[in-house]
């Protein structure tokens, strides 16, 4: 059994400070049992803890970490730009350049505004898609995560397509009243939605690969069917690409998917490990946002030189790299072989870019009504056996896994060897 003192007395110490003995809920290991490991450094694909353990980290820090741990191109980078000052809270270089790479990378993105984290991003994309709109309404779908502001913490109540109600002690319902919460994968649900309340609809907001309940990828058909009604009806089509952006191809869900949105959102991979976020897309809507036009968006830290020289250097190091070719076929390659050794087990493995998830039911999953609640539990048990075997999964079954360029193939082949046993070890 591998031993876990330290963590368990740093957690005991957090309680008495911070709430829940977190910054971030699941990260309580609530889901899983038992204590959270307390990490005290990482190097490349794996991440070591405060009581000596080593993983092979499949978090990733929940996906900003597409090069793996501490890789020394962004250290380098990172170090030098805080030679020169940490935050200046001015206009500098660095903004414009990573601008430019976003935008060779992701040719419909007209105009872009960077903020600290995917929650931010969400949320001034929608209220520009309000102003631009003159509209207040929100479609978004259950399942999808855009971070915790109020207008996107709703869930659905019961029925097909309904108005939202908050999935959060503290949040109005007159503020959840706006966003209407409908199944992924459902043309009918939307189509009911559009007829109801079309003229009132501001935005149709979507993950275009839902990765924050499962991975319940979604057709080209229908997320081309979304970009479709919501012209139709003149409302804004959202990708958020908070997961998907810079990590399913260069161009993120977008280019993967030969599909642009009016607007689209970013974080994670944009930052590189460090607290960056971005919205952008159409010039005419961004171009609504101050000291343009009248909707307000604003941030103390925003466009931080550290945060942006970590993203420009992830972004650099994976185009030099061709790196999103190596993961994706690294990654098929290791679901292959899962795949293959639990044949016959009642157990799916999905796949996309270098993201992947074990849904531990024996059918594939496109919306998240049709995940079995029993699985989380079952989940449980393969964590805490990953962890025992040095692997580490997110706490959650809910969560997805992520690949970074730092995972040699060895790693992977015997990773992949010991979680179909641990899988096989379940049934
Ligand atoms: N949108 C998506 C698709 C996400 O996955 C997340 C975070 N998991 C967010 C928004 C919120 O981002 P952050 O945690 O950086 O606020």
């Amino acid at each position: 059994m591998l031993k876990h003192e330290k963590s368990k007395e740093l957690y005991n110490r957090a309680l008495k400070s911070l709430s829940g003995g977190v910054n971030s809920p699941v990260r309580a290991f609530k889901a899983v049992g038992g204590t959270p490991i307390y990490m005290e450094r990482g190097e490349g694909a794996y991440v070591y803890d405060v009581d000596g353990n080593r993983y092979l980290d499949f978090c990733c820090s929940w996906g900003p970490l597409i090069l793996g741990h501490a890789h020394p191109d962004i250290i380098r980078e990172i170090g030098q730009t805080a030679r020169h000052g940490t935050s200046f809270g001015t206009v500098h270089e660095n903004e414009i350049l990573l601008a430019e790479k976003i935008k060779s990378l992701c040719p419909h993105i007209e105009l872009l505004r960077f903020v600290s984290s995917g929650t931010e991003a969400v949320m001034s994309a929608l209220r520009l898609a309000r102003a631009f709109t003159k509209r207040d309404k929100i479609v978004k779908f259950t399942g999808c995560y855009h971070g915790h502001s109020d207008y996107l913490l709703a869930s659905a109540g019961s029925g097909l397509a309904t108005l939202g109600i908050p999935a959060s002690a503290g949040v109005p319902e007159d503020f959840a009243k706006h966003t209407l919460v409908v199944p992924l994968n459902e043309i009918d649900s939307v189509e009911e939605i559009f007829k109801k309340y079309g003229a009132e609809i501001a935005a149709v907001i979507i993950e275009p690969v839902p990765a924050n309940n499962g991975l319940l990828l979604q057709s080209r058909s229908y997320l081309g069917f979304l970009r479709e009604i919501t012209r139709e009806y003149g409302s804004l089509l959202i990708f958020d690409e908070v997961i998907s952006g810079f990590r399913v191809a260069p161009g993120g869900a977008s280019e993967y998917f030969g599909l642009i949105p009016d607007l689209s959102t970013y974080g994670k991979v944009v930052g590189g490990g460090l607290p960056v976020g971005a919205f952008g897309g159409r010039a005419d809507i961004m171009e609504m946002l101050a000291p343009l036009g009248p909707v307000y968006q604003a941030g103390t830290l925003s466009g931080n030189p550290l945060a942006l020289a970590s993203g420009l250097a992830t972004l650099r190091h994976l185009e030099a790299n061709d790196s999103w070719q190596k993961l994706d076929m690294e990654t098929r390659e290791f679901v292959q072989s899962i795949r293959k050794a639990i044949k016959g087990i009642p157990v799916n493995v999905t796949t996309i870019g270098s993201i992947f998830w074990i849904n531990l039911q024996p059918t594939t999953a496109t919306k998240a009504e049709e995940i079995l609640p029993e699985n989380a539990q079952m989940y449980a048990a393969l964590f805490g056996k990953a962890l025992e075997s040095g692997l580490y999964l997110a706490p959650s079954a809910y969560e997805v896994g992520f690949i970074s360029t730092a995972h040699s193939h060895e790693a992977l082949s015997e990773a992949a060897e010991k979680l179909s046993g641990i899988i096989k070890s379940l049934f």
